[in-house]
C-alpha cells in the first residue's frame, strides 16, 4: 500500500515534469492561436516590452493596462505568487486569457524548507525560485514586481500605489503574516519565519548567540545566549526545536574552544495540552519521545506571559533566552480589508463555495487568505489548500471564458500531514496510514524534493540532505548583515 502510494508519487512527479515539458513545446501554437482569435496590434502590446515600458511612463497603469485586452481576451491577474498563485497562473498558461501575476517580492518562495535556511541547512536561493524564470516560457503571462495596496471594484483596477492595472477575473492569493495575539511588540525580541528575509535573520541570531558566547565571561550570560526558546509547537516549531537541537549538539560541537555548544538549552513551548494539535496524538507523542530524545525540553500547557528582550515569561516562569522564535500563530493578509468583505476571527475572507468572494463573482481568493469551509469546518492554512484552491479557480475562470461554466464547488482532498525532526525522523499522517521514523523521513523527503521549485534546487536540495546526513555538517553557517560594518 504505502509502496503503491511512494510509486504513484513517483509516476506523478515524472507525469508534472512531462506535462511541463509539452507545455513548453506547445507554447508556440497557444500563443499563435491567441494571435489569431485577437487583435495583432493588442497581442503584440501584450508581450512587448518597449511598447510596455512606454504606457507605464505615460498613464502610471501597469503596462498592458493602456490597450483594453478585455476586448479580445479577458485578463485574469493573480496577485501574490506563492503555492496558490502560482498554481492558478500555471493552470491558465493554454487558456485564451492574458494573465498578469503582480508580487511584491521577485521571487516565488518554498515556505515549508524555511527551518533550513534559518538553520543553516540551505542556502536562500536553494528553496526560492525567480517568478518570472518559473513563467518566462508561459507567453500570455507577464509577471510585475508590485506591492498591492488595494482593489477598486468600481473601474475594476488593481491599485499599487499611483498604478493600477485592470482586470476581468481577479485572484487574490496573497498568503498570511505572523501573528502575535495583541501583543505586536514581541515581534522585536521574537522574529517569526515567514519569508527569506526572516529566515537569515533567524540564521544570523542563532549563530551570532554561539560567537557570543565563545566570548563571554560571565557563566550565567553564556546559559542565556546558549538557550533558545520556540513558541509554538506545531509543524514549523518542532521542525525548528530538531534543527537547532542538531546544530547544536552535533554540527557544531568541534567549532569552539571556550564553550561546549551542547549545553545549550532548547525549550519548546506550547500553550495548548499537546503538541501538534492537527496531527492524532500517537503521532505527536512519538514525536515529542523524539524531540526529549535529542534534548529538546518540552513545555506544553504553558501560554507565553511576557516576551521582552532578556527572554520570556511562562506559567509565571521566567527563561533568560537570547534567542526567541515566534511560530505560534499567523493571520491573513491584507485582502479582507481591500475588499471590505466578511472576515473570520484569522481576518481571512468568508468565500463562497466556488472561492469567490460574496457579490463578486468574478473575484477570488485562495490559499492562506481564504477562509473555506467544508463539511462545518475550516480548512487549514497548507500549501495544498493553496494550490487546489489555484488549480480550481483557474478551471472556474477557463469554464466561464469558454462558455461551458459549471456550478461545482470546491471540494479539498486532503492528501495528508507531515512533519520533521532532526535530519532522518519524520511522522506521516495520510488517510489510515500513520507512520514515524526513517521511512516516514523518506517520504517527507521525496514530497518536499517533489514540490520544490526548479530542477536546480531539487538537485542542491538532494545533495544537502545527502552530506547533512552523512556529516551532520551545516554548510550555509553564514553571518551575514544588512549593511557592511565598518573596514
Ligand atoms: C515556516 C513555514 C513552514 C510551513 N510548512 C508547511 C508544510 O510543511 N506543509 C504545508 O502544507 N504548509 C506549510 N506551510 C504553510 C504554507 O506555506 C502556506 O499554507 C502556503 O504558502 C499558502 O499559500 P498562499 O498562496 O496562500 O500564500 P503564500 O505562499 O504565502 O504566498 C503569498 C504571496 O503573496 C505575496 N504578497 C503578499 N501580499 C502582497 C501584496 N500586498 N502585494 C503583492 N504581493 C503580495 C507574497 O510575496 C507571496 O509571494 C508553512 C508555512 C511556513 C511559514
Amino acid at each position: 500500500m504505502i509502496v503503491m502510494r511512494i510509486y504513484k508519487l513517483f509516476i506523478l512527479a515524472v507525469s508534472d515534469y512531462c506535462d511541463m515539458k509539452v507545455t513548453y513545446l506547445c507554447e508556440g501554437k497557444t500563443m499563435t492561436e491567441l494571435q489569431n482569435t485577437s487583435n495583432t496590434t493588442e497581442t503584440e502590446t501584450m508581450v512587448t516590452g518597449e511598447r510596455e515600458h512606454q504606457s507605464l511612463i505615460i498613464s502610471k497603469s501597469i503596462p498592458g493596462a493602456l490597450t483594453n485586452h478585455s476586448d479580445v481576451i479577458p485578463r485574469v491577474v493573480i496577485v501574490g505568487a506563492g503555492f496558490g498563485g502560482l498554481r492558478a497562473a500555471r493552470a491558465l498558461r493554454k487558456a485564451p486569457v492574458h494573465v498578469s501575476v503582480i508580487d511584491r517580492q521577485n521571487h516565488h518562495l518554498f515556505q515549508p524548507l524555511l527551518y533550513w535556511v534559518a538553520t543553516a541547512g540551505l542556502s536562500p536561493a536553494d528553496i526560492c525560485s525567480p517568478i518570472r524564470s518559473i513563467l518566462r516560457k508561459q507567453k500570455n503571462t507577464e509577471v510585475f514586481m508590485e506591492e498591492v495596496t488595494g482593489i477598486d471594484f468600481q473601474e475594476q483596477r488593481v491599485l499599487m500605489g499611483d498604478r493600477s492595472v485592470p482586470y476581468d477575473y481577479l485572484v487574490l492569493a496573497t498568503g498570511a503574516h505572523d501573528n502575535y495575539f495583541g501583543h505586536p511588540e514581541w515581534g522585536h525580541y521574537a522574529p517569526a519565519l515567514k519569508s527569506i528575509v526572516d529566515a537569515t535573520s533567524i540564521r544570523r541570531k542563532i549563530l551570532l548567540s554561539f560567537e557570543a558566547a565563545e566570548i563571554e565571561t560571565d557563566p550565567e550570560k553564556v546559559k542565556a545566549l546558549l538557550t533558545f526558546a520556540l513558541v509554538g509547537a506545531g509543524p514549523t516549531g518542532i521542525e525548528m526545536a530538531g534543527a537547532i537541537a542538531e546544530l547544536a549538539h552535533k554540527a557544531l560541537v568541534s567549532d569552539f574552544r571556550h564553550i561546549d555548544t551542547r549545553m545549550a538549552r532548547i525549550i519548546l513551548i506550547e500553550a495548548a495540552p499537546r503538541i501538534l494539535g492537527a496531527f492524532p496524538e500517537s503521532l505527536a507523542q512519538k514525536t515529542k519521545q523524539k524531540l526529549v530524545s535529542m534534548g529538546v525540553e518540552v513545555r506544553t500547557g504553558t501560554p507565553v506571559e511576557e516576551v521582552d528582550e532578556h527572554g520570556v515569561v511562562i506559567a509565571g516562569e521566567r527563561i533568560n533566552a537570547s534567542t526567541i522564535i515566534w511560530s505560534a500563530g499567523v493571520s491573513a493578509s491584507s485582502a479582507g480589508k481591500w475588499l471590505d468583505a466578511d472576515v473570520d476571527r484569522a481576518g481571512r475572507v468568508k468565500v463562497a463555495s466556488d472561492l469567490s468572494v460574496p457579490g463578486h463573482p468574478n473575484v477570488f481568493v485562495i490559499g492562506d487568505t481564504a477562509s473555506i469551509m467544508q463539511e462545518g469546518k475550516a480548512l487549514p492554512g497548507v500549501a495544498q489548500v493553496a494550490m487546489q484552491g489555484g488549480h480550481y479557480v483557474a478551471s472556474v475562470i477557463i469554464g466561464r471564458v469558454e462558455g461551458k461554466a459549471t456550478n461545482k464547488p470546491f471540494f479539498y482532498r486532503d492528501k495528508g500531514n507531515l512533519a520533521t525532526v532532526g535530519r532522518s525522523f519524520a511522522i506521516v499522517d495520510i488517510g489510515n496510514i500513520r507512520l514515524t521514523g526513517f521511512f516516514a523521513w523518506l517520504i517527507w523527503l521525496a514530497v518536499h524534493i517533489y514540490f520544490l521549485v526548479g530542477f536546480r534546487n531539487r538537485l542542491v536540495a538532494i545533495f544537502q540532505w545527502a552530506w547533512t546526513y552523512f556529516t551532520f555538517d551545516r554548510g550555509a553557517r553564514l553571518i551575514t548583515f544588512e549593511n557592511d560594518r565598518d573596514p
